[in-house]
């Protein structure tokens, strides 16, 4: 098969969606790849690695598009790429298509066999291509959030990890999931206070032995995130209900009861956001302030870590890339559920129910 790698057009997107290693694996099988001059320089990989490992390097985005059966990407194509759309491609990348009308239509209109990386789902559940940026976000929320602490940008002038005789950083994680999780790791291997609410006992238990006791564990009850927050240096917002709109758990009388200078870190703002006063930043403008309380809620962080969120991401697609172009989609699909769940569309329908429902669409 074809294969054709497209530098990444979003705004501050560093990512690529193959990394040598990748493009080597995929040559092995017999298939021919062609980057896009610079494609992976964001991510610290040159022209020549991937010669190296066996890629065609092209000069323009539309001979990678155009030359390709199938196209590996990182985000969604934006409407200046909408014109490489056309029937027969097969797309591979993420596609966050229930809050994307335009792009749903092109891939309707241009009957493009697309496979969302999102949606991509185990038997179990597990979202295997989400999950490695879950973690990466959730390790960054920490960091970003211990940042905006100092005292230059506003921030309230608290160090997570305290000092001898001083009192440690108070952080509250709402959702203890794979963001979650992460997040309170590196707010504890700084020396925070950390407390976890989630509301899931059996996930709360695993935490619990998990962190060998260094993470606190709290049932999520508005009333007693409302007292965990009120008391919190930094909140980090991971919450998750599959297929819904993030529900809103922090009010904004809540915020009007912190701290000054207390920082609150939207993670799940890709999903609408856990945060009443959360509305989504980019990495050139990531934080604003709310009645003296920071807010970040970046809905792209891994963006900004482009080397660690390409090799973690490319890891987790290498294998159904192989088995696509090994197989073509349909074969693949059919040999793989978790592949299947991730169609989206093919031949101008649409195969994803959650986006027929975000959009008023016929799946
Ligand atoms: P996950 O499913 O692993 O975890 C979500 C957790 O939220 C679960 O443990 C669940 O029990 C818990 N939860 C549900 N309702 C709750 C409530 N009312 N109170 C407390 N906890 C509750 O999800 P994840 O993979 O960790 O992702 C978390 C969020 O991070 C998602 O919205 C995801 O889209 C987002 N995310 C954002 C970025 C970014 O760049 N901003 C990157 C990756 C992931």
């Amino acid at each position: 098969m074809r294969i054709g790698v497209p530098t990444e057009v979003k705004d501050h997107e560093y990512r690529v969606a193959l990394t040598p290693a990748g493009v080597d694996t995929l040559v092995r099988h017999g298939h021919e790849v062609t980057v896009q001059a610079g494609a992976g320089l964001g991510a610290g990989i040159t022209d020549a690695d991937y010669l190296d490992a066996g890629a065609d390097i092209a000069a323009e985005a539309a001979s990678v598009w155009g030359d390709a059966e199938m196209i590996l990407k990182v985000k969604e194509p934006v409407p200046a790429e909408f014109g490489y759309l056309r029937e027969g491609l097969l797309l591979f990348t993420y596609l966050h298509l229930a809050a994307d009308r335009a792009l749903t239509e092109a891939l309707l209109a241009k009957r493009v066999t697309a496979v969302a990386y999102e949606t991509v789902a185990t038997d179990d559940g597990g979202l295997p291509l989400l999950a490695p940026m879950s973690e990466i976000a959730g390790r960054l929320g920490a960091q970003v959030g211990a940042d905006a602490l100092l005292a230059p940008g506003g921030g309230s002038g608290v160090l997570l990890g305290g000092a001898a005789g001083v009192r440690r950083g108070n952080v509250v994680v709402l959702g203890g999931g794979t963001a979650g999780l992460a997040a309170a790791r590196v707010a504890a291997g700084m020396g925070a206070d950390v407390t976890v609410m989630d509301v899931n006992p059996v996930r709360m238990r695993q935490i619990d032995e998990l962190t060998g006791g260094t993470v606190r564990t709290r049932f999520s009850t508005p009333l007693d995130v409302a007292g965990a927050v009120a008391d919190a240096d930094l909140v980090i917002g991971a919450v998750l209900v599959p297929g819904s709109r993030t529900p809103r758990l922090i009010t904004h009388a809540m915020v009007q009861a912190m701290r000054p200078g207390s920082v609150l870190v939207d993670i799940a703002i890709d999903q609408g956001g856990c945060f009443e006063d959360s509305h989504v930043t980019t990495h050139s403008e990531p934080t604003y302030e709310v009645d003296g309380k920071i807010f970040y809620a970046v809905g792209n962080m891994p963006g900004a870590v482009s080397y660690t969120s390409t090799y973690a991401l490319t890891n987790a697609t290498l294998p159904y890339a192989v088995a696509l172009a090994d197989n073509g989609w349909r074969d693949a699909c059919r040999q793989r559920s978790d592949l299947a769940r991730g169609l989206a569309t093919h031949a101008g329908a649409l195969y994803t129910d959650g986006v027929g429902q975000a959009l008023d669409l016929d799946v």
